[in-house]
């Protein structure tokens, strides 16, 4: 059996280059009592997977150097030893950056089989980056149709999701993002966009909302966030979902300044962790489960074939690489 996995082989300082990684034949072990043998079809990349390489306590555990790194994957059952499981089911788990996985089955999720809906999309729109979208911009954001809401990184996985919903419940919206062909694509979603390469994101608001935001959703921080609060009215709501302008820092230095805009504007900033709605997963999944499947709401993926490319799938998302879903095909 020809099987791989990508290894941790040294931890980054600021940006990481290909050499962080180490690619390593294995022999998959068979499946004992309980357990499923799996071939993984696709795997994801995503910005936390920067946090973890960091040797440093946080929501998740670091990553072990000189293991494979880990990260969402759908696969296939190809050896069953556990009741409810078959060969040929498609199975949702935590074992990305391999190409087969033996684990009991408590670990895999069995997917369901949809019409409309393609395996992957329990990786993007309908897994955890869309449950980030929907639980930080209607729980924690609580989104009202009256909102002026400004999403970063808006046509990445999150952000793609985000501006749809927010548009779907009638709010008025602007998105961030980097190109030309990433602002045209948005446009096409009917909500406003500019590009963050050719004008400031503090003049693109004065332009875009000139009476100001009420919500941000921020997924890059830095320029962007600083947009946000100066373009914020008062009391609006700045829920902070991610800062990929941020995550390759080193040592990068606290600005309290721009914090006094909180105390006069009234804001009120909330930070979020996805893992903290995952009971609202179901809520999440009947509502945008049918609006993916009929086409109301749409979800690109940018793929990328091989799990030796795995690595240059996760550098891309910090060069903009992807429009909507980073995934790798294995
Ligand atoms: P994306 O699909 O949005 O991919 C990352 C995108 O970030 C890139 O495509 C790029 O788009 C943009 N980007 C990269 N570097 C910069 C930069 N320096 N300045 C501006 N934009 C940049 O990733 P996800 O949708 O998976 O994640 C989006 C955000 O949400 C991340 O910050 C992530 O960490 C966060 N997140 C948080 C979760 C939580 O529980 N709080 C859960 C999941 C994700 P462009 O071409 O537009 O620059």
């Amino acid at each position: 059996m020809d099987a791989h996995e990508i290894r941790l082989k040294s931890r980054p300082h600021g940006e990481p280059g290909l050499d962080v990684f180490e690619l390593a034949a294995v022999k998959p072990r068979a499946p004992g009592e309980g357990e499923l043998l799996v071939r993984n079809r696709w795997m994801s990349v995503d910005p936390y997977m920067r946090g973890r390489m960091n040797d440093v306590p946080s929501y998740v555990p670091p990553f072990k150097l000189g293991e494979a790194l880990e990260g969402g994957a759908v696969g296939e059952v190809i050896e069953s030893n556990a009741a409810g499981f078959a060969v040929g089911d498609l199975v949702l788990s935590m074992y990305g950056w391999r190409t087969h996985a033996t684990a009991p089955a408590k670990a895999f999720q069995k997917l369901p089989s949809i019409p409309g809906i393609a395996p992957q999309a329990y990786l993007g729109v309908l897994g955890m980056p869309g449950l980030t979208a929907w639980a930080g911009l209607t729980i924690v954001g609580e989104l009202k149709a009256d909102d002026v809401v400004f999403v970063s990184g808006a046509a990445g996985a999150v952000g793609s999701l985000a501006v749809q919903i927010a548009k779907l419940r009638g709010a008025t919206v602007i998105g961030s993002a980097g190109g030309p062909k990433k602002v045209e694509w948005l446009r096409s979603l009917g909500v406003e966009a500019f590009d963050y390469r050719a004008e400031s994101p503090v003049d693109a608001l004065k332009r875009l909302a000139p009476s100001g935001i009420s919500l941000h959703f921020d997924n890059v921080g830095g320029d962007h966030l600083e947009a946000a609060m100066r373009a914020a009215r008062p009391f609006a709501r700045l829920i902070e979902c991610g800062m990929i302008a941020r995550y390759n820092d080193v040592g990068a230095p606290f600005d309290q300044r721009l914090f006094m805009l909180i105390i006069g504007k009234r804001l009120r900033i909330q930070g979020f962790i996805v893992f903290d709605h995952q009971k609202q997963m179901p809520e999440f999944l009947a509502e945008i489960g049918p609006a993916v499947a009929r086409g109301e709401i749409r979800a690109e993926e940018t793929v990328v074939e091989g799990l030796d490319k795995a690595p240059e799938a996760f550098l891309g998302l910090f060069r903009g690489a992807n429009l909507g879903k980073m995934l790798v095909k294995l």
